[in-house]
């Protein structure tokens, strides 16, 4: 048996209607016992295409003894009996039904999972990959379990959207060198209004601590220098975005330098990282070995003149794109592992600077990784 949250939305047709028929078809359903409904509330569409119907969300909670799958195509099959069209990404629906949280489980599926008789069956990820910053999903969940625990950042439904209630929001977009997390970055505080705060220093390379060293005491100076005051007049939702993450700097570090001195570097970030606040939001930027090898190259062949690299010092040795973009891959799965671990250790120098909410954006194409990361932005208001 499993407690599991289920976002519901609505925004073609008649979308009370709706909600309250996908409710009745739930509350019906063999294998699921309803618990509890979110009075519906109606919010402004976010992402997809300009000019959609306002939605109408809610949430419920039930126990279900049907696996994560199972429990998945029922939902898409309710969304079929309401006449949902998947024909436009984030397009205008009849009804959505997100499966938000599973117990405590954590599912991470590649797209196009096959299953065992090689028929194809939808992709699950389970925490939803985009709840954690969505204001309308939030909202309903908190009233109906607020104690519900999101298992991939350890915080409570509550804590999710007090995090993103915040006065003064920090987003920090993060992605390897050639990610695309500068531009995505700058989109976002575009589109926001926000303050861009850019990287301090490249990312250096090598197993030399010195310039490891010099960026640390970088990123210090950044992060000392006061901020503008705010104008109180003017209601910016996003503070601040930044393209970078302090916790990167380790990861790097843990990936170029010899034992010795990733000891002494790891017990200067230690003393260091709890005086730095930790973001509120961390959009990860994540490119194929394939994009990020063709970027490089293409880089080689601009002789620096291109601006994709400008946030690395790798920049300047690219003769080997492949064996380049082979090493960005293991450093981008280290950050996807350790951004939020399934088991925290302890005394871990990255704990006071994990963002409590986290979404992935695919960055192969560029235009859609800026469209997701602003929507994840936008959600929270
Ligand atoms: P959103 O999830 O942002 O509302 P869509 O509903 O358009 O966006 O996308 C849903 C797609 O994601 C579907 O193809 C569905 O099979 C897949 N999916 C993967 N995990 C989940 C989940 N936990 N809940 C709902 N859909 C999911
Ligand atoms: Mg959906």
């Amino acid at each position: 048996m499993a407690r599991c949250l289920i976002g519901c939305g609505a925004n073609a047709g008649e979308p009370r209607e709706q909600l309250e028929r996908a409710l009745e078809l739930l509350r019906f359903m063999p294998g699921i016992n309803l618990l509890a409904v979110s009075r519906p509330r109606q919010t402004v569409a976010v992402g997809g295409p300009a000019g959609q119907p306002p939605f109408l969300n809610g949430a419920c909670l039930i126990d279900t003894e049907l696996g994560p799958h199972e429990l998945l195509d029922l939902l898409a099959a309710v969304e079929n009996t309401l006449h949902r069209d998947r024909s436009v990404r984030w397009g205008p629906r009849t009804i959505d039904l997100d499966l938000l949280l599973y117990g405590d489980l954590v599912i991470d599926e590649p797209e196009q999972a096959e299953s065992a008789h090689g028929r194809r069956r939808a992709a699950l990820t389970v925490p939803h990959p985009r709840m954690a910053t969505r204001r309308f999903v939030l909202e309903p969940c908190a009233e109906i379990a607020p104690e519900a625990v999101h298992p991939l950042s350890g915080c409570t439904v509550r804590e999710l959207l007090d995090n993103i209630s915040s006065p003064h929001l920090h987003v920090a977009v993060v992605g390897v060198p050639g990610s695309g997390a500068a531009e995505v970055a700058a989109a976002i505080a575009d589109a926001t209004m926000a303050r861009l705060v850019r990287h301090p220093l490249p990312l250096p390379t090598g197993a030399d601590p010195g310039p490891w060293q010099e960026a640390l005491a970088a990123w210090a100076h950044a992060l000392e220098t006061p901020p503008p005051v705010v104008d109180e007049a003017v209601a910016v939702p996003v503070e601040t975005v930044a393209d970078c993450w302090l916790g990167m700097l380790l990861l790097a570090a843990e990936t170029a330098l010899p034992a010795a001195a990733l000891a002494d570097f790891r017990r200067r970030f230690t003393r260091f990282a709890p005086t730095t606040t930790a973001p509120h939001v961390a959009v990860v930027a994540v490119a194929t070995a394939e994009a990020l090898a063709e970027r490089l190259a293409f880089q080689a062949r601009a002789g620096g003149h291109s601006d994709v690299f400008r946030d690395a010092g790798i920049a300047l040795e690219t003769r080997d794109p492949g064996a380049t973009a082979t090493a960005l891959v293991t450093l981008q799965e280290r950050l996807l592992d350790r951004l939020q671990p399934r088991d925290q250790g302890c005394d871990d120098p990255l704990a006071p600077l994990r963002p409590p909410a986290v979404v992935v954006v695919r960055a192969d194409d560029l235009g859609r990784a800026v469209d997701e990361g602003i929507a994840a932005v936008e959600a929270v208001t």
